[in-house]
């Protein structure tokens, strides 16, 4: 993750109306030629100047397509805005507002580690092996799983891409007996589960230990090897707080994303992500309730959109990621200004070589 950048006292100390005022001013100042994203896990203040919202790689393809947008605002995470970036035209330049908005989980997964154990594994077996990695990853993981026959996958597609790994190809799929599946073990787990995979199917590739703590017979037995990562905020759901939830609200449904560990996507009565979550409230019926195990800014906007519902998070305190919420109002506002001087900031560039690679993993994911 690039280093932080210091933010201006200017901007630093400036109350929250003249923030949104000056940062609305710049906004219609700069017109067509700026598009802001935000995704769903965006703190209100930030998300209400977003053109576009959605998960993040809904908003990159998005912001592809607003020719005429010169800047792409990503009111995200920095891998967001590396996919963003990849994604868009050669005219278009990605800002990512805050430098220092990582995730936590793609930066589980560092490229010389994954580059390492994908040789290691494919050493350890004659099966062919595909390399699968979630969007949540970086631009050099992407281009990696390019380059090795793999594809990318999103928390709704990540069924679909693991059968295509698993297909002979003759009909149309990679030809892979094993998949590796980078970086959320969770994810992978719980799709493995819902394929009809079990436990003895898996394996977990720890990066700290010498060969991912695994035997060639572990991998000879595996159709999943999982890269030992996870995103801390679905990790903070527990089975505890489903049965609590079940006790509290007999009558609610209880969705959780599938970042979250398995016990939890087992008590729950559905998962799905971000977007899945969204459409199947927007589906419900009036005086449905819910109980949700994703980030609470995301869930707390849910149940301000459907006041005929009844909407909440499912752990007991707030979900938060602390990544995400990095940017804030002086951060937008800095980089607006910056834009409307003609100096933009925080722009993201990802080298052209390792961008067609991960472009090729991203188009045969959309492929798929
Ligand atoms: S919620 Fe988790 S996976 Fe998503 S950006 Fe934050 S740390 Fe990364």
């Amino acid at each position: 993750m690039a280093e932080t950048d210091q933010i201006p006292a200017e901007y630093a100390a400036a109350d929250h109306q003249t923030l949104t005022q000056r940062i609305a001013l710049r906004k219609r100042e700069l017109g067509n030629r700026l598009v802001i994203l935000g995704h769903h896990y965006q703190r209100d203040e930030v998300f209400q100047f977003a053109d576009f919202t959605g998960d993040s790689l809904k908003l990159s393809r998005q912001a592809a397509e607003q020719a005429d947008a010169e800047f792409i605002v990503f009111c995200g995470v920095h891998f967001m805005a590396e996919s963003a970036e990849i994604l868009s035209a050669p005219h278009q330049r990605v800002c990512l507002p805050n430098l220092a908005a990582g995730c936590a989980m793609a930066d589980m997964a560092e490229y010389a580690d994954v580059a390492a154990a994908l040789d290691e594994l494919r050493a350890m077996t004659d099966a062919p092996i595909v390399p699968v990695a979630y969007v949540n990853s970086t631009a050099a993981i992407k281009a990696l799983t390019g380059r090795a026959g793999g594809a990318c996958c999103t928390s709704s597609n990540v069924r679909k891409v693991f059968d295509w790994a698993l297909r002979p190809a003759p009909d149309g799929g990679a030809g892979g007996r094993k998949v590796f599946a980078v970086p959320d073990q969770h994810l992978a787990r719980n799709t493995a589960a819902a394929m009809g995979y079990d436990e003895a199917d898996l394996a977990t590739y720890d990066p700290h230990q010498p060969g991912g703590g695994l035997s060639a017979e572990d991998v000879e037995r595996a159709t999943f090897v999982l890269w030992q990562g996870h995103c801390y905020v679905h990790q903070l759901f527990t089975r505890d707080d489903v049965e609590r939830a079940r006790q509290d609200e007999p009558e609610a449904t209880i969705m959780v994303h599938p970042e979250c560990p398995r016990a939890v996507v087992d008590a729950a009565d559905r998962a799905g992500s971000t977007e899945q979550i969204r459409a199947a409230v927007g589906e419900a019926a009036p005086g449905s309730r819910w109980v949700i195990g994703t980030e609470s800014n995301m869930v707390e906007r849910l149940a301000r959109e459907h006041p005929d519902q009844s909407i909440r998070v499912l752990s007991a305190g707030r979900a938060t990621c602390v990544q995400m919420a990095r940017i804030d109002l002086p951060h937008l506002l800095w980089t607006l200004d910056a834009i409307a001087a003609g100096e933009p900031i925080h722009v993201i560039r990802v080298a052209d070589d390792v961008a067609d690679d991960a472009r090729t993993a991203l188009q045969r994911m959309i492929a798929i």
